[in-house]
């Protein structure tokens, strides 16, 4: 074997080796920052090394700092694992080197994202006509949608961004829910619109945003008006009613955003479908594939109903690139990219439309289950209605359910991790992985009631 092919097969020799622990090591790292930092760090060398001996040591420091997130007993933040088809398409990408920016350029990688695009349009029931920008994840979905938004709303009131900037440009009114993610306040600064300037809706008990709320926010005030709103809320797994919602923010000439980071692929289920109800009449969408389709860090998609507002926002005046119809440089803030559609792609065939509905209607069973496992244990509350993937439960006394995390991950049967929901401290379950079983559900259970005994 050349060195080339060493350093593979050592890689696949790990990789295979990290992945049959998953079932028994710790979820949580055993190792610190400081003590990783320490694993990796010192001058750097002077001469080389083999590369099959540079995979061998990465494995071998690394190994007690991950995280088995590709795991079945993961369920902190909204994370995903690892479908098999999609990881090994990663290898693949990487090996292949494409710089998949522009369709002439690497027509093999840019066509799988362009199909990759329209089966999730269609899984979403979104129009099959809008443009689909493969970028790193919700917050950069949320961020390129909220770009083209932005263009497109000033646009419309005489103003063009491109040629006249922002800092004279008319005041966009920017309304969000109380609830919304983090990501979307970010969006926002990174767009110039300060924290000050967002029209913040009230929500309800579940975070969903109040039709009467928003009716009354738009009442006032005029000019260039974006709206989001949130399928799936980051806690409580809640959709905004988009069927009413969004006729509201249509009467005020609104763009209507859709930050359905883990939320929008309820659509792809029959039996969750009415989740999503009315979302399609959105302008913009943004979502994950790493969490939910359980493609490996980092995909998410900016999904945009008309793609002039697309290139409008994000094509490239470079005299030197040449132009084929929808390329991903017209369509996200990037350049040169990796092809992170190739392993969406390789999920979705790998599942096919009958997969990909079990796999949804299987994290919400196993949500529904973890929630009357919780029950089940002496001083646990659940505080949500578990209508999606998402649990959140706490016990009587705040500084008992911070303990109760704690205690969780050092225990290392499974991870959850805690949030504040108003003004309570909780702990919260996400159902993203595809590999999460029944049994890791009971193992998970057995070891929740066991720490709150203790
Ligand atoms: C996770 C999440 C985001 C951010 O997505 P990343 O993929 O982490 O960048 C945005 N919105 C919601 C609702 C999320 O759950």
């Amino acid at each position: 074997m050349d060195e080339r092919e060493r350093a593979l097969d050592a890689a696949h020799r790990h990789a295979a080796g990290f992945l049959e622990s998953l079932d028994d090591r710790p979820v949580w790292p055993r190792a610190s920052l400081d003590e990783m930092v320490a694993a990796f760090g010192g001058p750097l060398a002077e001469e080389g090394l083999d590369p099959a001996a540079v995979v061998d040591e990465i494995a071998e420091r690394a190994d007690p700092g991950l995280v088995a997130i590709p795991g079945g007993r993961f369920f902190g933040f909204v994370i995903g694992g690892t479908h098999p088809a999609a990881l090994a398409a990663d290898w693949l990408v990487s090996a292949w080197d494409q710089n998949s920016g522009s369709s002439l350029l690497t027509p093999a990688t840019v066509a799988m994202e362009r199909v990759a695009g329209k089966w999730m349009l269609e899984l979403f029931g979104l129009p099959s006509t809008a443009s689909v920008g493969f970028v790193t994840g919700g917050q950069l979905a949320n961020f390129t949608c909220l770009a083209t938004a932005r263009t497109a709303v000033l646009a419309r009131a005489g103003w063009d961004l491109a040629e006249r900037g922002l800092r004279s440009a008319p005041p966009i009114r920017f309304v969000v829910g109380a609830d919304r993610h983090g990501s979307v306040d970010r969006a926002a600064r990174f767009l110039g619109i300060g924290r000050a300037e967002l029209t913040v809706v009230e929500s309800d008990d579940q975070g969903r945003m109040r039709p009467d709320a928003l009716e009354s926010a738009l009442d006032y005030g005029r000019g260039p008006l974006i709206v989001c709103l949130q399928a799936g809320e980051v806690h409580t797994g809640a959709f905004d009613d988009f069927g009413i919602l969004i006729p509201i923010a249509r009467r005020h000439e609104a763009w209507v955003h859709v930050d359905g980071a883990f939320g929008l692929w309820a659509a792809a289920s029959p039996s969750l479908r009415p989740l999503t109800a009315g979302a399609e009449a959105a302008d913009s969408w943004a979502t994950d594939a790493h969490k939910t389709l359980n493609v490996p860090y980092d995909c998410g998609m900016a999904i945009v109903r008309d793609p002039q507002d697309s290139i409008a926002a994000f094509r490239t005046g470079g005299d030197y690139l040449i132009y084929s119809g929808l390329d991903p440089w017209d369509v996200t803030p990037e350049l040169s990219r990796r092809a992170r559609g190739v392993p969406a792609w390789a999920a979705l065939r790998s599942l096919g439309r009958v997969g990909i509905a079990r796999l949804l209607d299987g994290l919400h069973a196993n949500a529904v289950a973890m929630a009357k496992g919780l029950t089940s244990v002496d001083g646990v509350e659940v505080l949500n209605d578990v209508d999606y993937t998402q649990v959140m439960f706490c016990l009587g006394e705040d500084d008992a359910t911070r303990a109760l995390g704690e205690a969780i991950l050092a225990d290392g049967t499974a991870a959850v991790t805690g949030a504040e929901w108003r003004g309570r401290a909780v702990l919260r379950c996400s159902m993203s992985s595809w590999a999460t079983t029944a049994e890791d559900i009971d193992r998970t259970v057995t070891a929740i009631r066991r720490l709150v005994a203790a």
